[in-house]
Formats: structure tokens, sequence, C-alpha cells
């Protein structure tokens, strides 16, 4: 026994080195990511609910690389945020989702806004609100057409700085949203400080929302209490009929999932466009 927990030991002691190698190795390349121009981002359709009508796309990055493929945000996000290289690759994904929208209006693909992920250190960022001010009339936007999600763990680390942070952003015309709304410890009094339009309602809620009753009643709780504070809710992650129909009948204003599209890349959407335009 004692020899076969020193294996494990060492099996693990290997494990760790190499995640610990892998993660070493990743933080290398997504230093030079960025230049070699290795980023895309796919957009994801968020419908009316009852009408099912497009009403914003949501813009999430990927990694093309080099010999590994498409990376998930979920692999690099993190490493990008604990180096710092989240500034310049945030500001890319602003730039580059903005400049898509003023180019898919030129093409007369009618697209009412974009939504953009903004991380932790963004919102710290005492250049956020110039760099979304200069970014916006680069590409000639107009109040309503950007719509910016910060996680509720985000706007709770550091509260008093983001109030004033979003106050910012929403005297510049951007909407807020806070995104995976359920799954942080935000209180009903901060909540209702924060200058915010819309709650994204978290997928892990809507997953079960059919058959489990905890689920059901924390989404109907949370559309109650949003709509009461006059909010509106977009719910993540739907996937199946049934969860359309408990989300439109609990009001839901706007639903996102794979029910309704995947992200997708640029050109997906613009050859789509033109073909049913075409019919
Ligand atoms: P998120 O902002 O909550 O984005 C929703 C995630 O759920 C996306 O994963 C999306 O592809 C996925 N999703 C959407 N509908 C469905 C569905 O019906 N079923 C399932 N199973 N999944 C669905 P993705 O693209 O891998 O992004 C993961 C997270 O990475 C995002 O979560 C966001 O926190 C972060 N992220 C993505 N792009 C950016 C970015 O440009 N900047 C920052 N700071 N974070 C980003
Ligand atoms: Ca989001
Ligand atoms: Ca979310
Ligand atoms: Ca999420």
């Amino acid at each position: 026994a004692k020899e076969q927990g020193r294996n494990n030991v060492q099996f693990f002691t290997a494990a760790m080195n190499a995640a610990a190698a892998e993660r070493m190795t990743l933080e290398t390349e997504l230093r030079t990511a960025l230049d070699e121009q290795q980023f895309v981002l796919h957009y994801q359709p968020q419908v009316e609910t009852q009408s099912q009508q497009l009403c914003a796309v949501e813009a999430l990055i990927r990694w093309q690389h080099p010999t590994r493929g498409l990376v998930p945000p979920m692999r690099f996000i993190p490493i990008a945020e604990e180096t710092g290289m989240i500034e310049a690759i945030g500001a890319w994904v602003l730039d580059e989702a903005c400049r898509q929208l003023a180019e898919w209006r030129q093409a007369g693909m009618r697209v009412s806004r974009m939504a953009v992920n903004l991380s932790a250190c963004q919102l710290r960022s005492p250049n956020l609100i110039a760099q979304v001010q200069a970014t916006l009339k680069r590409h000639r936007l107009d109040r309503g057409d950007l719509e910016l999600e910060i996680t509720e763990t985000t706007a709770m680390a550091n509260p008093e700085h983001a109030i004033a942070q979003l106050h910012g952003l929403r005297e510049s015309g951007v909407l807020l949203a806070i995104d995976d709304f359920g799954t942080g410890y935000s209180s009903l009094a901060y909540l209702k400080r924060l200058p915010i339009q819309t709650l994204k309602l978290d997928r892990s809620f809507v997953r079960d929302i059919e058959t489990d009753p905890n689920d059901a009643a924390i989404s109907a709780a949370t559309l109650a209490l949003a709509h009461s504070m006059g909010l509106k809710v977009v719910a993540e992650g739907v996937e199946t009929e049934g969860q359309r129909h408990f989300l439109a009948t609990h009001r839901c204003d706007v639903l996102q999932g794979y029910m309704f599209g995947k992200p997708e890349p640029a050109e997906i959407w613009l050859a789509r466009w033109q073909a049913a335009a075409a019919q």
C-alpha cells in the first residue's frame, strides 16, 4: 500500500508538472497570438422571445492556434487575466466587434446591437471609458448599439468602483448587462445601485428548468425581480422547446442558446443573410 501511495504521489506530481508546463507554453504562445492575428470572434444570436426575431448578437472570442486548432476562451481567458494580457485582448475584442457591426450594417444586414464581454481587469482600468468612447466614434456607432456584459462576480469585486465605472459607461450611451446572474452573491440593495438594463440568467439554471423545481423557482423569481426593477432578462443556454416554453410563460424577454444558433464566424452570418435576401 505504501508503494502504491508513493506511485500515486509521483503520478500526481508528474501530472501537476505537466499541467504547469502546459500553462507556461500557453502563456508564451498567448503573447504572440495578438500580433499574429490568431484571435477570431464568433457571434451568437439573441432573439426576442415573442417574435423570435434577431435582436442582438454576442461576440465570443476564440483562439485559432496554429497547431492546437480552435482554443475555447475558458482555456486562455483566465491566463490572459492573470498576466494582464487581457487588457490588449479585450481592447481588440471591443474594436473588432464594433468594426464588424458597422461592416454588417454597411452590407445591409440588420443587427440592432452587439454584446461584448468585459473582464474584471478591463472594468478596473482607468482608461475603459475613454477607450469605449473612442471605439464607438471610430466605427460611427450610436447610443444603444453596444451592450457590455459584466459578470456578477466582476461587478461585486469592488462594488464602489464598479458602480462609478458603470455610470461612466452608461453616460457614454452603452447598454449594460449583468452576465451569469444568479451564480454570485449580489444583494438586492447593491443590484439596485447598478445602472444596468439587463440581467442574463445563467445557463446553469436554464439547463434543468423543466425538471428541477429549485431551478424553476430561481428562474421564475429572477424574472419577477428583474421585471419589477424595470430590467430586461436574457436567458442563456436555451436548447430545448421545453426550456423555451417555460421562459416564454414567465415572460423572459430575450433568448439565447443553441436552439436559436451556435456562435459562428462573421462570414457565415453574412452568407446566410445574403442567401435569405436573394430569395
Ligand atoms: P458567457 O459570456 O457566459 O458566454 C456563453 C457561453 O455559453 C459561450 O461559451 C457560448 O458558446 C455558450 N453557449 C451559448 N449557448 C449555449 C447552449 O445552448 N448550450 C451550451 N452548452 N452552451 C452555450 P464560450 O464561447 O466558450 O465562452 C465561454 C466564456 O468565455 C464566456 O461565457 C465568457 O465568460 C468568456 N468569454 C468569451 N469571449 C470573451 C471575450 O471576448 N472577453 C472576455 N473577457 N470573456 C470572454
Ligand atoms: Ca456573456
Ligand atoms: Ca453568461
Ligand atoms: Ca457563463
